[in-house]
């Protein structure tokens, strides 16, 4: 079912973040898919990529779509997947190459001005360039890009950083998309992994550091006969699950500082920028991918599986049965309970559709706190010595309430065992967390965290643990970001990035210099 729109398409601030549940796990940045397949049905494989990649953001969804050396239609709008496309959109979405994006605000708020794909027309008649583009990541340095863009007289219609990128390419003199690239990128500063389409081409490119992550895939021919004689048709996305729902195979990571075309020569590969540190986020082999995607070559959900078997290592305990925090946690108990010889449970039964309500929960209900997102089965859990296995804490108030529902149904004893280390530091990357104030793991010791929740022992993961379960072939520590655990930032400068809401706290934002929000469908 759609949430109803107002007239212009949008949500009422009602229907918008405030109808989350209260959830406590760090949000997930955005994903992004992108394809150039003359002769498939571009949109339709769109949709069904960014459904795969639906757990990366669910403020916002959008594909843009083109024919080659056609004009770029852009369909965006807040809400999920499901929720934003109709079969219409989809048969206007037609073309032989997309882009497409699901979005969890990191800079800039959630309202429909910042959703994406961001579409940008520059220069006139020969020498117009028309890109849309679909971001993952975090520039460190858009205030001060963001300026400069503005004396030059550049307009924006947003106040995220993504539309900063586009106008940065869009506004390029050089002929090639590539080359405007090649020049624009050493220029940026922070996590991105950006999948943008000209009317005649898909064009995808990752930081430097290869922060956040980005693959390639090729799709399966199409046609009768498997079409033998069709050219290699590839796409990019996130990540590999989305490659899975499409039929279509994953060839391989984007390197870090690599710019790949996919076009009518099939795949091109240019590296724009070298030479720097590799800091793979490791937060995404421990919660934020999909535990069926691949990344570095690893398999996350047996990854997880390493983990909660490490997680047992360092910290055993007398118990009588191993549960998960659903779902994010189920890898690692299953491990955590094969290395400690337990039987493992079903705890909690897990409402799967709380994600996103538009109604919010009122008083009456309200008391009832996470029950409407999980619900604990007494007959399991009463009289057993616990072990309860989640993958992070943040500010721990979803814990502390899993912990009293647990004691409330008749658990003798709980011990809180968490797969990643304590979160102690804010992500400048791409990433949403708390600030630092409001982190349980800040200031206190993993002792007095245990008495803050009420369990009877908590355990986190050591780092080194982490990247034993990552394995060694994934490069260790020094080609990774662990930063929300270590405090150790990759990038110089990062601990004074800007924050969330700093293009809209910029008084040179303001509306005296945005351009009026364009409608939902947008025909450049
Ligand atoms: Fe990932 Fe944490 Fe680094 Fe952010 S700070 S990129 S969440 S490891």
């Amino acid at each position: 079912m759609r949430p109803s729109r107002s007239p212009g398409g949008r949500l009422s601030p009602s229907e918008g973040p405030a109808g989350r549940w209260p959830d406590d796990h760090v949000r997930d940045a955005c994903g992004v898919f992108g394809l150039y397949a003359p002769g498939h049905e571009v949109s339709r494989l769109s949709y069904f990529a960014l459904y795969a990649l639906q757990h990366r953001g669910q403020e916002s969804a959008g594909i843009a779509a083109a024919d080659r050396g056609g004009h770029i239609v852009t369909r965006r709008e807040l809400g999920l997947v499901s929720q934003v496309f109709s079969e219409n959109d989809l048969r206007t979405l037609a073309g032989e190459l997309a882009i497409g994006h699901v979005r969890y605000s990191t800079t800039g708020s959630n309202a429909w001005e910042n959703s994406q794909p961001v579409q940008r027309s520059e220069g006139l008649g020969g020498s117009r360039r028309e890109v849309a583009l679909a971001h993952n990541g975090n520039l460190i340095n858009a205030l001060e890009l963001h300026e400069e863009l503005l004396e030059r007289g550049v307009t924006f219609s947003s106040t995220s950083d993504s539309e900063i990128i586009a106008a940065m390419i869009a506004t390029h003199p050089a002929e090639l998309v590539e080359d405007a690239i090649a020049d624009v990128l050493p220029r940026l500063r922070g996590a991105f992994s950006i999948v943008a389409m000209t009317k005649d081409r898909v064009v995808a490119f990752r930081d430097p550091h290869g922060l956040r992550p980005l693959a390639i895939g090729a799709l399966e021919p199409v046609g009768q006969d498997g079409r033998d004689s069709e050219p290699p048709r590839y796409c990019v996305a996130s990540e590999s699950c989305a490659f899975d729902i499409i039929g279509a195979r994953l060839v391989r990571d984007v390197q870090p500082g690599e710019l790949v075309t996919l076009g009518e020569d099939g795949l091109q590969s240019r590296i724009v920028a070298g030479g720097q540190r590799r800091a793979f986020c490791v937060f995404e082999y421990i919660y934020f991918a999909r535990p069926d995607s691949r990344m570095n070559g690893q398999a996350l959900q047996v990854a997880r599986g390493r983990m909660g078997e490490i997680l047992w290592r360092e910290a055993p305990v007398q118990a009588d049965l191993v549960i998960a925090v659903p779902d994010s946690g189920n890898p690692a108990a299953r491990g955590l309970a094969r290395a400690a010889g337990l039987p493992q449970d079903d705890g909690f039964v897990k409402n799967r559709y709380v994600a996103r309500t538009f109604i919010q929960p009122g008083q009456e209900l309200r008391k009832h706190g996470l029950r409407l997102k999980f619900n604990p089965l007494p007959e399991v859990i009463a009289g057993k010595r616990l072990v309860v296995v989640d993958d992070s804490i943040v500010r721990g108030n979803t814990t502390r309430q899993i912990v009293q529902m647990l004691r409330d149904a008749g658990a003798a004893e709980i011990h809180m065992r968490i797969s990643a280390p304590p979160i102690k530091h804010p992500c400048h990357y791409g990433i949403d967390m708390s600030t630092r104030e409001e982190m349980i793991a800040h200031g206190r010791s993993t002792a007095e965290i245990a008495a803050e929740l009420g369990c009877e022992s908590l355990h986190y993961l050591s780092l080194e643990g982490v990247y034993e379960a990552v394995g060694a072939a994934a490069g260790g520590r020094s080609s990774h970001c662990d930063a929300c655990f270590s405090g150790s930032y990759p990038l110089a400068g990062s601990d004074g990035a800007a924050g969330k809401y700093s293009l809209e706290e910029q008084p040179s934002g303001g509306d005296g210099r945005r351009q009026q929000a364009p409608a939902p469908l947008v025909r450049a």
